[in-house]
């Protein structure tokens, strides 16, 4: 069986030569004698590993010393809980910017749990298709934080910019755009980002803090979500996801040698470009996402019928092309380009894209 090229939105591609060397080490790391599946994550071994990650995860993203890489389990979801229960002693409120689906759910979550919270932005009523333009006066200045999704999974949109939130720290849900491209990290109060779209296999979720935001947790705070403790114990107060850790580590490493986020970024434009650019040369498929907020990982696109759009997902999957049925909520056609999707799967797909339009004239 060949592989495909898979676009899905997550769990998602990963390098091959990651997972080849994942298969060379599986059943026996180094000088181990063992899996790294079936290591301690107290022995020497694993404590490299870990550390490791870490260092080449601050490196890749040049993380300043002042903050901490946190790596968690429960995915960005459990996030969207331990943000308020650690931030909003800060001083009581917070408030959200709710760019699609992902950040209504942290947004809602916050609400559950019985806060002032306060939705400053929005673009619900046009269908997600471009990002807020939010600006320092929308936000309440006494707020513990301002909540941010950066990169639109579901609707294929992205920020273009860093809202300028004055002195509230800023708290961006980075799942699916993480070591896409570089990022200003001191600009940001919390980085958090679930692996399965653009770092590792499901299993880890890695939160980037600022050490002074670890101070205003609350006092019933359940143990596990409290950045603190899983801070001053190095991810280790339980067991850490240890293999997907260590697959995170590879990742990391294949991104140093392919010369790191500056590279990446190149790469990711021209891949995004290929898709963008044709999708503007004609009219048989339609982009709903304004141009100024386009994604580069997550691309969404149309027929305007639903028959064909669903005879596209199940025609490509049979060109090797899998999982491009647009999300549920949505429909259509979404191709998600992360780092491991190589510019010949876009290609290959562009190809696929004109000979369907040809195939398939509309009525
Ligand atoms: C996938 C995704 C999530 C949810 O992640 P889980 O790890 O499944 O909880 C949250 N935010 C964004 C932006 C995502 O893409």
């Amino acid at each position: 069986m060949n592989r495909v090229f898979n676009f899905s939105a997550g769990p998602s591609m990963l390098p091959v030569p990651v997972l080849e060397r994942a298969a060379a080490e599986m059943v026996c790391y180094g000088e181990s004698g063992m899996s790294v599946m079936e290591m301690s994550h107290r022995s020497p071994d694993y404590e490299a590993i870990i550390q490791k990650t870490e260092a080449d995860l601050r490196k890749l993203m040049n993380i300043p010393d002042n903050y901490k890489v946190l790596f968690l389990q429960g995915g960005a979801s459990t996030q969207f809980a331990a943000i308020p229960l650690n931030l909003i002693g800060r001083t009581g409120k917070a408030d959200y910017i709710v760019s699609g689906q992902f950040s209504g759910k942290a947004y809602k979550e916050a609400q559950k749990l019985g806060y002032d919270v306060k939705c400053v932005a929005t673009t619900k009523d046009d269908n997600f298709d471009h990002v807020p333009e939010v600006t320092k006066d929308m936000i309440r200045p006494d707020a513990a934080y301002v909540h941010m999704c950066f990169n639109n999974t579901i609707y294929g949109t992205k920020f273009g910019y860093i809202p300028d939130t004055g002195d509230v720290p800023l708290v961006a849900d980075m799942s699916s755009c993480i070591l896409s491209e570089p990022v200003d990290v001191s600009k940001f109060g919390v980085i958090y980002a679930g692996a399965q779209k653009n770092m590792a296999p499901a299993g880890v979720t890695v939160v980037i803090v600022r050490e002074d935001l670890l101070d205003y947790a609350e006092e019933k705070m359940p143990t596990m979500l409290e950045w603190k403790t899983m801070a001053e114990n190095d991810s280790m107060y339980n067991t850490p996801p240890c293999y997907t850790i260590y697959m995170l580590g590879l990742v990391c490493e294949w991104l140093l040698d392919m010369g790191g986020l500056e590279a990446m970024k190149e790469k990711n434009v021209k891949k995004a470009a290929l898709l963008y650019d044709y999708l503007d040369s004609q009219d048989y498929y339609v982009a709903p996402v304004k141009p100024n907020s386009r994604s580069l990982m997550n691309a969404t696109f149309v027929t305007g019928n639903a028959d064909l759009d669903k005879k596209f997902a199940s025609e490509a999957a049979k060109a090797g092309m899998k999982n491009l049925k647009g999300h549920r909520s949505v429909g259509g056609m979404r191709a998600s380009i992360y780092n491991a999707m190589p510019y010949e799967g876009v290609e290959a797909l562009v190809a696929f894209m004109k000979k369907f339009a040809e195939e398939n004239p509309k009525a």
